[in-house]
């Protein structure tokens, strides 16, 4: 029998960083992750965290704007003034815990700029900011005395009386199913990027959490908001980090322009990620592009400086395409990066459900709107891990005892048997394919009613296919093939969200540009979408909205 006060599905940042809010406050809290906590996706993080220091004549009100701004006003204002006042003392704490971050040749922390912001505020630790930051976390938390349920997969979650009272988990090393009880959950298992094809995602990112709560009763919001990124590696969706241009790099069309003029003539290649998604994939469209690509170029830095600075991003250039970046310029095009969308929490990471917060990629607290800025997802982690750990804790102390059955053990038991006892069907991997292409297809950096519609009859195809799935590996250990199955039912229901979503936005905004209607469009569509799981409906969900919460910045027209 397993028993917490505080159960965190996820061992990335925004899991540990809860965690050692937790564990500081004295309750009994454990970490479950399906891998080891430090091979969470967030080791993948390279250009940095925001932060506006004011030792360096920045302000939280200068960064909150930029991230409204960015957002193209979508975002929850009383949820950016949180995380951006709280961002200084956020970075401060995790250099003092034992994160070494880069420094400038005055001592004080280094910084570069990042896309879409007025000033240098994005702290780095070389190119492997991500890892840096978990790594000490994880120290961190173990110190204050973590429990750690390492390689288990959390299969359901236990929703008791109408609250949220633990998970049943598959323990990937013996292949059993256990409950664990807990007085509150948070649900920090990161983000869905697989759901597209390509990706710059890790293979591990399939939206459980989303597709969790989803199937919870928690609605799923703006998950039509998706970033590509400026400058994936061509023809591997490898991600090159925004810090070459935070640097100074060029983007240059087939006939050598800095085509950026035309789109973002104040901010050029720093525009927003939307912006310069956008403005590349139009070059390829009217065939200025270079075997659909644009090409990125820094050989104006010179060999020294993109060794030392940008050392990371040279390596994969030369590893990859063969291309030394002094040298010649790099082929890049955008690509699916991250879900600006996910599960609807207030700004304590609580969700409609007693006892079930949640924090991080999965989570939407309304933070990145309809366009993340770079560097304010590492930021969005630790700011919101932390308050949902507070929260969490204040929570317990009203809640009586454990959940009382072991109903939902038995039922995931049969469910799992039954997947396990279908006859050779398809292949998880085949139907995730078909799944994640098709939605790349539909959804876009441009997308219209046709395309979305396409999305979507895809979608139902892929759902129709769902029971014929099978697994070929029977047994108990480590039965990666099984995992692959029960994650793509969570990668279905994260595109029901996204489809829902696109398909009811009538308007463009940030991500999500329609070339049918171009224009945004306040006066009916300032607001968010909520997309619930609904089998009463048609294609098994609905959609509402909800007002954006606006403190001091009415929307304006967004140039940059
Ligand atoms: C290549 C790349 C570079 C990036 N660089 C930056 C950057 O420089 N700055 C920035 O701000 N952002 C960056 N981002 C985005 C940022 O890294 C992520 O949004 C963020 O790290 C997500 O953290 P997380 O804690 O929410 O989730 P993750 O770190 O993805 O952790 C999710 C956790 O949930 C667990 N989990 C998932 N499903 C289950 C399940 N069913 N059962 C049990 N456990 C489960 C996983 O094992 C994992 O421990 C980058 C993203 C990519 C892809």
């Amino acid at each position: 029998m397993y028993e917490h006060d505080v159960l965190i599905i996820g061992g990335g940042l925004a899991g540990l960083r809860a965690a050692v809010e937790v564990t500081r406050a004295g309750a009994d809290v454990a970490v479950i992750s399906k891998v080891h906590p430090v091979r969470s996706h967030s080791n993948a993080a390279q250009g940095g965290i925001n932060a506006p220091l004011t030792d360096r004549g920045d302000d939280w009100e200068g960064h909150a704007y930029d991230t409204i701004k960015g957002s193209d006003f979508l975002a929850d204002q009383d949820a950016v003034e949180i995380m951006s006042r709280e961002a200084g003392e956020a970075v401060i704490e995790l250099e003092r815990m034992g994160v070494i971050f880069s420094r400038g040749e005055d001592g004080k922390l280094g910084t570069r700029r990042f896309g879409g912001q007025k000033k240098a505020r994005t702290f780095f630790v070389g190119a492997i900011t991500g890892s840096a930051m978990l790594h000490v976390l994880y120290e961190q938390a173990l110190k204050l005395g973590l429990n750690v349920y390492e390689e288990w997969f959390v299969t359901k979650l236990i929703i008791e009386d109408g609250a949220c009272r633990g998970v049943v988990a598959l323990d990937l090393k013996t292949g059993e199913l256990h409950t664990i009880k807990a007085k509150a959950v948070i649900m920090a298992a990161g983000g869905a990027g697989r759901v597209f094809e390509p990706s710059t995602n890790a293979l591990i990112c399939t939206g459980d959490g989303l597709g969790l709560a989803y199937q919870a009763g928690v609605p799923l919001m703006d998950m039509e908001m998706i970033q590509y990124h400026p400058t994936t590696l061509a023809r591997t969706g490898i991600l090159l980090s925004e810090a070459a241009r935070g640097e100074g790099a060029h983007l240059l069309n087939a006939n050598g322009e800095r085509f950026m003029e035309k789109y973002a003539p104040d901010y050029m290649e720093l525009a927003s990620r939307d912006v310069v998604s956008r403005s590349e994939q139009t070059e390829i469209n009217e065939g200025r592009g270079v075997d659909g690509n644009v090409l990125l170029d820094l050989r104006h830095l010179g060999r020294e400086y993109i060794e030392q600075r940008l050392g990371y991003l040279q390596e994969v250039s030369v590893e990859f395409l063969g291309i030394d970046m002094a040298e010649q310029p790099v082929p890049v095009q955008p690509g699916m990066h991250y879900i600006m969308g996910g599960i609807k929490t207030n700004v304590d990471g609580a969700t409609s459900i007693p006892g079930l917060y949640a924090a991080g990629e999965c989570a939407n607290v309304s933070v990145h709107g309809a366009n993340r800025l770079g560097a304010n997802s590492l930021l969005d982690t630790v700011v919101f891990g932390r308050r949902s750990g507070a929260h969490a804790v204040e929570y317990i102390k009203s809640v009586g005892d454990h959940a009382r059955s072991e109903e939902d053990l038995t039922s995931e038991k049969t469910r799992i048997q039954g997947i396990l006892d279908r006859p050779q069907g398809e292949r998880a991997a085949t139907v995730r394919d078909d799944l994640a292409t098709g939605m790349t297809k539909g959804i876009g950096v441009f997308r219209d009613q046709a395309s979305m519609e396409g999305a979507l009859e895809n979608l139902i195809n892929v759902k129709k296919r769902l029971p014929s799935v099978s697994v070929e590996n029977k047994g108990k250990i480590f039965n990666t093939d099984l995992m692959f199955a029960l994650e793509l039912e969570f990668m279905v229901e994260c595109a029901e969200g996204v489809v829902g979503g696109a398909l009811t936005r009538k308007e463009s905004r940030g991500a999500h540009f329609r070339t049918d209607i171009t224009e945004r469009d306040d006066e009916n569509w300032l607001k968010h979408t909520l997309v619930y799981k609904d089998e009463s409906q048609e294609h098994g969900y609905r959609v509402e909205t909800s007002p954006v919460t606006i403190t001091q910045w009415e929307p304006v027209k967004r140039v940059y």
